[in-house]
């Protein structure tokens, strides 16, 4: 399932599965669906991600 996360007062949309994060929700729908169904990632969708924030944003607050 895509999440919606904050950093900085900006949106992103993050893939549930490799937790990939993505400024657009249509390219984090893609990557949630294609992650889900092939358990492996589309290199032509995670070329929009803008990297794992999710995940560095989980490390900081630890
Ligand atoms: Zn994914």
């Amino acid at each position: 399932m895509v999440k919606e996360i904050e950093i900085e007062g900006k949106i992103y949309y993050e893939c549930g599965v490799c937790s990939l994060d993505y400024a657009e929700r249509e390219w984090a729908e893609k990557c949630d669906q294609w992650c889900s169904a092939h358990q492996s990632c589309n290199l032509e969708v995670i070329g929009h991600a803008v990297g794992a924030m999710g995940k560095i944003k989980e490390e900081i607050k630890e």
